[in-house]
C-alpha cells in the first residue's frame, strides 16, 4: 500500500536521482556493463568510474557516488556496482516510462473483433502510454498500459501483431501472480459472482487480478485464467496454434470459451473451451485457482 511514508521515501529517491553527475554515474556503470558483458561482472573501480564520467574534481565526484549508496550503487571493497533499482533506472530511461508523452500511434484496422458474431474490425492504436484495441462497429473496447518504446523501437507499424505478443506477455505475467508494474504480489478474484447473472453464450465472466502493493488491478475474462494452463497450451498445439502468438483481445475468440459462475458458495467459475473437437472444462476458485482441467 502507498502510504504517507511511501511517498515521502518516493520523493527522497527521486531527489537522490535528479542530478545530471548522478545520472551520469549510472549511465557510466551501465555502459562499462554493456561494452563488456560478462555472465560474473565484477565492480567497477573508483578512478575508472571518475575518468569515465568526467568530473574532475575528487570531493564533488565522491559526494554525488556516496549519494548514490547504497538505494542505486552497492560499494564494494574494490569498486562499484549498480543495485537492481540502478539498472531499472537506466531501463526506465531508455524505455521513456517516465519521460515520453509524444509517442503515438495511429490507430490501424489490424484485427477482426473478438466478438464472433460482430463482422467489424479491431482498430488498434497506441496513445500516452496505453494501446488501445477498440472495434469500429459494436462497443467492444480494450485499454492496456504498455511503454512508450513498444512503438518507439519496435516495428509495430509494420507488424501489429507485437502489441497482442506485449500485452499477452504482460498478462501471463499477472496471471502468474506477478505485479506487470511493480512485480508484487498479485490477488485474483471473480468480479460477478452471483448465478442470477448466468451469462449468455459468448458473453464473459469478469475477473480482476489485484497488486497487493501498488493496487494496480487488471481486469480480463475468466477464459484469460487457463489460457497458459498445460492441458490447453496442448490443446491448442495440437490443432496448430501456438498460444504465445494469441492476442490478449482474442483470447476468448480462438479458445471457443463459454464462461459462467456454477456456483456462488463456494464460489466456482466453470470455463469451457472447444478446440477444433475437443472440449475442456476448467473449474476455477475464487481466487482463480484452476482446481480442475479435464477433457469431456
Ligand atoms: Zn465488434
Ligand atoms: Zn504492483
Amino acid at each position: 500500500m502507498v502510504g504517507e511514508d511511501s511517498t515521502a521515501e518516493l520523493e527522497e529517491t527521486f531527489s537522490v536521482v535528479a542530478n545530471d553527475i548522478r545520472l551520469d554515474i549510472l549511465w557510466t556503470l551501465w555502459e562499462i556493463y554493456t561494452d563488456n558483458p560478462s555472465p560474473d561482472p565484477g565492480s567497477v573501480p573508483f578512478s575508472t568510474l571518475k575518468d569515465r564520467v568526467g568530473v574532475r574534481d575528487s570531493g564533488q565526484f565522491h559526494y554525488h557516488l556516496d549519494e548514490l549508496v547504497p538505494r542505486f550503487v552497492t560499494r564494494h571493497e574494490d569498486g562499484y556496482t549498480l543495485t537492481y533499482a540502478g539498472a531499472r533506472i537506466i531501463g526506465a530511461a531508455v524505455s521513456g516510462i517516465y519521460t515520453d508523452t509524444q509517442t503515438t500511434l495511429e490507430t490501424t484496422a489490424a484485427d477482426s473483433c473478438p466478438d464472433p458474431s460482430c463482422e467489424g474490425e479491431l482498430e488498434l492504436g497506441y496513445h500516452q502510454g496505453h494501446v488501445r484495441a477498440t472495434c469500429n462497429s459494436c462497443e467492444e473496447r480494450q485499454i492496456m498500459s504498455a511503454p512508450p518504446i513498444l512503438v518507439g523501437a519496435h516495428d509495430v507499424d509494420r507488424n501489429p501483431g507485437l502489441l497482442g505478443s506485449f500485452t499477452l506477455t504482460q498478462l501471463q505475467k499477472t496471471v502468474r501472480g506477478f505485479c506487470h508494474l511493480c512485480s508484487g504480489p498479485v490477488e485474483g478474484s471473480v468480479v460477478q459472482q452471483s448465478l442470477d447473472d448466468e451469462v449468455e453464450t459468448g458473453e464473459n465472466v469478469e475477473i480482476v487480478y489485484e497488486c497487493q502493493e501498488c493496487e494496480a488491478a487488471s481486469y480480463t475474462a475468466a477464459t484469460t485464467a487457463i489460457l497458459g494452463h498445460p492441458a490447453v497450451v496442448s490443446l491448442l498445439y495440437d490443432a496448430g496454434i501456438d498460444y504465445r502468438k494469441i492476442s490478449p483481445w482474442h483470447i476468448t475468440r480462438t479458445l471457443n470459451s463459454k464462461e459462467r459462475v456454477n456456483s456462488e458458495d463456494p464460489v466456482r467459475v466453470e470455463v469451457t473451451v472447444s478446440i477444433a473437437d475437443t472440449k475442456l472444462t476448467a473449474i476455477l476458485d475464487e481466487n482463480l485457482t484452476v482446481l480442475d482441467c479435464s477433457e469431456q
